[in-house]
């Protein structure tokens, strides 16, 4: 099969209809600021507000993406994105708890790439700067290919630290290929040393065996990556299991050239990642943990604990001994 624009999109399902003015989501979380180290052994744990922003589509079409199912077929409008953090904050001081030390670290997700004009309007990032001037680290995302000179001047309009989310994927060459991502890894560290030399942080996110990585190879490729995102001065790696959902993957899976991970994937990645990569903050992205295979309603709760005890705490803990009879087979 050959990976096209059109392969992918022919292939889809319907959007889900958005209101331009409201986000998609707004979610707490925490994340640990850094690795534990004999210097500090307790890293500070930052609050998250994670916005999932609505707006314009990506003007890329990765083969494993499902971001567009929740985005506009039209440029997003002047206005709507610092309206959408308005919403957010206001449904989040609701729930906070006050007179927090925690560093407060604020996302802003759009399921696309902050710094397409298309996506986020240049004319609305004052706006946006403003909004989000009470938090110590703003998190965006953005292809590693769109980053230049407007992303430190984006930086400088902030009172906070600005990171970059970057996928990465992988660095797995037969993969790459399939992913339709329009980058190379060269592209990846170009764009990461750029971001770092306009002072502004890097976050990698890293597939679990992506579509034509076979499965008996995934755990090592997913170390090969992050050994990548640590050389090219990541702070934070998310490893993501690839997920199928958009038509192109499911066909992927038919003709044999993907097959999902299992939790017990995600599980061994995590382990072996943090006796690895002592600069680097790793975690696993638990969205959608409940669909992996190799899980029961039984041990879900458990093994999910787990996996956020051990991003949180950035050290290995014991595995579920629940004998719920689920395996790896
Ligand atoms: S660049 Fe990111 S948002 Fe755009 S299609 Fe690829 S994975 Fe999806
Ligand atoms: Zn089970």
């Amino acid at each position: 099969m050959i990976i096209t624009r059109e392969s992918i999109e022919s292939r889809r399902g319907p959007k889900t209809k958005l209101d331009p003015m409201r986000p998609v989501a707004v979610i707490q979380e925490c994340e640990p600021t850094a690795r534990p180290t004999a210097n500090h052994p307790n890293p500070a744990i930052a609050e998250v507000t994670s916005v999932f922003l609505t707006g314009a589509e990506c003007a890329f079409r990765c083969t494993m993406c499902d971001l567009w199912k929740h985005t506009l077929d039209v440029s997003t409008p002047q206005g709507a994105i610092p309206g959408q953090i308005d919403v957010a904050l206001r449904s989040q001081n609701n729930d906070r708890s006050t007179g927090t030390k925690s560093p407060q670290w604020i996302k802003l997700y759009n399921s696309s790439n902050f710094f397409d004009p298309r996506c986020v309007p240049h004319e609305d990032w004052d706006a946006v700067a403003t909004r989000v001037s009470r938090f110590d680290q703003v998190i965006v995302e953005n292809h590693p290919r769109l980053v230049n000179s407007t992303v430190g001047q984006f930086a400088s309009t902030l009172h906070g630290q600005l990171e970059v989310a970057m996928g990465l994927e992988t660095v797995y060459q037969p993969a790459i290929k399939l992913l339709n991502k329009q980058m190379t890894p060269n592209d990846f560290e170009r764009a990461a040393h750029r971001l770092q030399s306009m002072n502004v942080s890097v976050r990698s996110f890293i597939l679990l065996q992506p579509p034509g990585m076979p499965a008996a190879i995934a755990l090592d490729e997913v170390e090969k990556s992050l050994r990548f995102a640590g050389q090219c001065g990541s702070r934070h790696a998310s490893i993501i299991a690839t997920r199928g959902g958009n038509g192109i993957m499911e066909e992927l899976a038919a003709k044999g050239r993907f097959r999902a991970p299992s939790a017990f994937a995600l599980e061994r990645c995590l382990d072996v990642a943090l006796c690895h990569n002592p600069n680097m903050v790793v975690t696993v992205d638990l969205w959608g943990f409940e669909s992996l295979s190799g899980i029961c309603d039984g041990c879900i709760e458990p093994r999910r604990e787990r996996l956020t005890a051990m991003n949180l705490s950035q050290s290995i803990l014991p595995p579920c001994e629940l004998n719920c009879g689920c395996s790896d087979a």
